[in-house]
């Protein structure tokens, strides 16, 4: 019989497990398995022990194999694994494991994401209050969607409006796109606003990053040049040095709109960073910046638990998908199960606001 209480997250804690398996494998093709039934199960739409059959054996799951089942088992039986355990102890590597089970908190898995967004007792917005997608990247960066794509798929999924965010130049690795190259993209953007107007309107923006000095890597005038700037992190995500006044700064430059995935951080890799995000809160609520929940699964940035302490400090919320392409703009889906768990009140959530009022919030003099 299974073993596991309702209200555990079994798909997640079963990902952990088959990661952390894969960080101990000696072979790089069963690395990868176990990797892909980790990313297969973090996936998954129901909850693993839905999938048991009256027989007690497990319907089959594409790129879960026979190891990585007897993994899902063991966790549906006993609450953990003692294959993982043990493959952990004779690797020598517990310490490093340690580390990267602290990096995967507050990460919700498909499962749970579908969950939120039915679970009527939450508070918070829902899918039908949410208009559009703030934070996405295309051909002109690091993404693989055209503006065309994006307005076809936003009409798609019934937004109002999307903003196309691609990288700044300071961030050449991520094709950072260079002012000319953004003054061509607007014209593009200017044709598609009117044949769609009143349909849909795409809205020029910009993800800067933060340097580490805590300003944005764009001039002021050149910040002038777009309707909406989300300012991110991109360095030093991996110090425990405290970083309060990086943020702090960050959103109190002039002409930023959305702190965006303000820690930086990646589900078991890295814990992006560290400051008294209180503080930080603070000053975004006083410079009438809003908070991003980034809804790339990877990313889930802030998560539900740090986002509570935004909507005490009374901040505004960007819930987005970060896509760079269609497929990824479900990931708003992600951000806005975080902001269901965290209770964010969905006039707080400037996706849900009417695309006017979003412009003229967009437009205030900053
Ligand atoms: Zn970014």
């Amino acid at each position: 019989m299974p073993r596991v209480s309702s209200g555990t997250d079994v798909n997640g804690t079963v990902a952990a497990l088959l990661r952390d398996l894969a960080a101990v494998q000696k072979s790089q093709q069963s690395m990868w398995g176990y990797k892909r039934a980790a990313a297969a199960i973090l996936a998954l739409e129901e909850p693993l022990e839905s999938l048991l059959q009256p027989d007690g054996t497990l319907r089959k799951i594409p790129n879960v194999g026979p190891s990585s089942l007897r993994v899902v088992m063991e966790v549906l039986q006993t609450g953990a694994s003692p294959t993982v355990e043990r493959a952990i102890a004779e690797s020598g590597k517990r310490s490093d494991i340690d580390r990267r089970r602290d990096l995967r908190e507050h990460f919700l898995s498909r499962s749970q994401v579908l969950a939120a967004l039915k679970n009527r007792k939450l508070r918070g917005p829902t899918l039908a209050d949410y208009h559009g997608d703030l934070q996405m990247h295309s051909v002109w960066s690091d993404g693989s969607q055209t503006l065309n794509d994006i307005v076809d798929a936003g009409i798609e999924r019934g937004y109002q409006f999307c903003a196309v965010t691609d990288h700044s130049y300071g961030l050449a690795i991520a094709g950072g796109m260079s002012m000319s190259e953004l003054a061509e993209q607007h014209r593009e953007i200017d044709a598609l606003n009117q044949r769609y107007e009143g349909r849909f309107r795409l809205i020029k923006g910009i993800e800067a990053n933060i340097r580490a000095d805590g300003s944005v890597d764009m001039e002021r005038d050149e910040l002038r040049e777009l309707e909406l700037v989300v300012a991110a992190p991109h360095s030093a995500l991996r110090t425990e040095a405290d970083q309060t006044a990086r943020m702090v700064s960050a959103v109190r430059s002039p002409g930023v709109h959305i702190l965006g995935h303000p820690r930086g951080r990646k589900y078991g890799s890295r814990p992006g960073v560290a400051a008294d995000w209180d503080e930080v809160f603070a000053a975004a609520r006083k410079a009438n910046v809003a908070i991003e929940i980034d809804g790339d699964p990877s990313r889930q940035d802030v998560d539900y638990e740090l986002a509570k302490r935004a909507v005490d400090a009374g901040c505004l919320f960007a819930l987005d998908s970060d896509a760079h392409s269609t497929a990824e703009l479900a990931y708003s889906e992600t951000a806005i199960a975080h902001a269901r768990l965290a209770g964010v009140p969905a006039d707080r959530v400037v996706n849900c606001w009417p695309t006017d009022k979003l412009l003229t919030w967009l437009a205030r003099s900053g």
